[in-house]
């Protein structure tokens, strides 16, 4: 990993889930659950039907949210506070990522499919609050979510970024296409690598890959 290739960078963003915490917390299962109660009870349907369009939405339209908004006309606020109401107990501080994140020299962003309240109980259960410039969520993209490159357009005009001088870190490596096609550079955080011209570098540690560049 150049040291270099991020020399001309002054934002740096975050997705949140399973980007700023491992996946190994398994936080992001108390969410599927809760979507797909949520689903049965507001569709009518039963759990493995429920499961399944969880999955299909999520593969379709980048989120459950946007299918059922979609195909079902959802209000987004009421179903984004019931399936984000989960325990934190799983994540544990990283005041090495914090020391990490904190050297960085520039703006720092989250920018997450969840709601940035959401984020803000995720950054602080992993003691990462107050590192951040600015929090987006999907309320920030008119509930358009990632991977659409419209939805990276409405949060990065709010932040008035820079996408030649920034760089995007994220496990889904769908959601770095649009980041990659408006200039970006992009970082896969996640166990396995994949390949795709929109994947400039892959870690499966990012505070060890933030330590390379801060070092
Ligand atoms: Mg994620």
């Amino acid at each position: 990993m150049p040291k270099h290739a991020f020399s001309h960078v002054d934002t740096w963003v975050f997705d949140l889930d399973n980007t700023l915490y491992p996946p190994s917390a398994r936080l992001f299962d108390q969410i599927e659950v809760r979507m797909t109660r949520w689903v049965m009870d507001t569709l009518g349907v039963d759990h493995a039907r429920a499961n399944y369009l969880r999955k299909h939405y999520w593969h379709t339209y980048g989120t459950t949210l946007a299918g059922l908004m979609r195909e079902h006309s959802v209000d987004p606020a009421p179903y984004l506070h019931d399936v984000h109401d989960i325990s934190f107990d799983v994540l544990t501080p990283d005041p090495v990522l914090a020391d990490r994140i904190r050297a960085l020299p520039g703006r720092r962003i989250i920018y997450t499919n969840g709601t940035a309240p959401y984020a803000e109980r995720v950054a602080a259960a992993r003691g990462l609050d107050g590192l951040f410039d600015a929090i987006y969520g999907v309320e920030h993209a008119q509930f358009l979510p990632k991977p659409e490159r419209a939805a990276f357009e409405h949060v990065f005009t709010t932040d008035k970024l820079d996408a030649t001088k920034a760089v995007m870190f994220e496990d889904d490596a769908r959601n770095l296409a649009a980041p990659h096609a408006m200039g970006m550079g992009t970082v896969h955080v996640a166990p396995e690598p994949q390949t795709g011209d929109h994947i400039h570098f892959h870690t499966d540690d990012l505070s060890a890959f933030l330590g390379r560049i801060t070092g």
